[in-house]
């Protein structure tokens, strides 16, 4: 893209990020350290953009999606490190900016510094698809709440600082009724959290245990018992994410395109190749078509978009893998090699793809409900 053709938005940011990378570079490398992603968002919190979606008002710079999208495109071409304070910043933030009180909004400030990482606490061994079954409970008590079970697959769960926590507060509710969203920071006697190994050698997800974990009645994020709905905001942001995935597959495939791995390839695999970009092109597509139907939250078209982004991402990675071919067993192409195995768990995150098919049936072609 020319600068002439960038928006005042990603224009501001690209001189940002040629101002701060070579300061990052300088003290960090290209580490994924813990430390030096942290430290990123630290360095994008003081030039005023930890969270670029958010109200000026909160500290944020107000962008609307298009806006964020080609944000997205210049931290993609100055390969800037993973943000890992994104749960903070695209879903948890935005849920204490609407329902948190004032004293829970202090932690805005601390997400955009980077000051405070957060992870998301809703997936339990028999509780993923069906959030609402749930069992870890938290007993009210007459000033906080005594919390015990057990959350899994929780994302940077054995780093992040603080969890939005989702715990059984009424047990003779229904499903959805008795449950609250608590705010708890990582260090509360009480928990522990336990690596899960992942088949790519990393430990991206936590489970975290609670044994008689107390917090405090201030750490409740909306009102009691009402913490389906506050997670269905918190959910609601996550999905709005989707457009901005998808964009950067879109970017990853065309830029397969253009490899010369690819030119060298047999006929065959380009012809493979072909057919890949035939679906990006589809699915930039949809995008473009969600930015023209809402410019604000998720699109009805979402759940469609985040299916055929994720089953598009692994057939991408299988291609890329054979494009790239001897380099991925030489181990020259880590990231290739690292998509390869990952790119499946896409299928599954933030909604499998039988729900995703569930709810476009549902919402999109107006077929019964499942009963639930
Ligand atoms: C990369 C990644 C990151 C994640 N990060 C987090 C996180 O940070 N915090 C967190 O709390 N959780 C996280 N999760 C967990 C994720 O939310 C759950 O894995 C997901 O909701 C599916 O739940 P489950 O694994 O229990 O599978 P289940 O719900 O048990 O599903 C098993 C199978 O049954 C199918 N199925 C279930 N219900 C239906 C239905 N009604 N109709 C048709 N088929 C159905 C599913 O599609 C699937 O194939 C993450 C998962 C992944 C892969």
């Amino acid at each position: 893209m020319s600068t002439e053709l960038l928006s005042l938005a990603a224009a501001e940011l690209r001189s940002v990020l040629e101002r701060i990378m070579p300061a990052h570079h300088a003290k960090w490398g290209d580490s994924d350290e813990w430390e030096a992603l942290t430290d990123f968002q630290r360095e994008l919190g003081t030039a005023g953009w930890g969270a670029s979606s958010w109200p000026v008002e909160i500290g944020g710079k107000g962008l609307d999606v298009p806006d964020q999208l080609a944000c997205d495109e210049e931290f993609a071409r100055a390969k800037a490190p993973r943000r890992v304070a994104v749960f903070g910043t695209n879903n948890v933030g935005p849920t204490i900016a609407a329902v948190g009180t004032s004293e829970q909004k202090k932690s805005l400030q601390a997400i955009l510094m980077g000051d405070e990482i957060w992870c998301q606490g809703f997936s339990e061994p028999d509780a993923g698809s069906d959030l609402a079954g749930l069992r870890t409970k938290a007993d009210v008590t007459d000033d906080g709440f005594i919390v015990n079970g057990q959350k899994v697959w929780t994302s940077i769960g054995l780093n992040a600082t603080h969890c939005m926590l989702l715990c059984r507060t009424d047990p003779d509710a229904m499903k959805h009724k008795g449950l609250s969203a608590l705010l708890v920071p990582m260090d509360t006697p009480g928990l522990t959290r336990r690596a899960i190994k992942q088949i790519n050698g990393e430990a991206e997800f936590a489970e975290l245990f609670f044994d008689n974990m107390f917090v405090p009645r201030t750490a409740l994020l909306g009102p009691l018992h009402e913490g389906w709905r506050v997670t269905m905001t918190t959910l609601g942001f996550e999905r709005a994410g989707v457009l901005s995935v998808a964009g950067n597959l879109v970017g990853k495939v065309k830029s397969m395109m253009h490899s010369q791995h690819l030119a060298d390839a047999p006929a065959a695999l380009r012809d493979r190749a072909l057919h890949t970009y035939s679906k990006a092109l589809i699915l930039e597509w949809m995008g473009q078509r969600a930015l023209a139907e809402t410019t604000d939250g998720p699109s009805a078209v979402s759940s469609l978009i985040k299916l055929f982004w994720s089953h598009l991402g692994a057939e991408y990675a299988e291609v890329n893998a054979d494009v790239v071919g001897i380099g991925l067993i030489a181990g020259l192409e880590p990231d290739a090699a690292n998509e390869l195995l990952t790119s499946r768990s896409s299928k599954i995150a933030g909604g499998t793809s039988e729900v995703m098919k569930n709810l476009i049936g549902e919402r999109n072609l107006g077929l019964p409900r499942e009963p639930r």
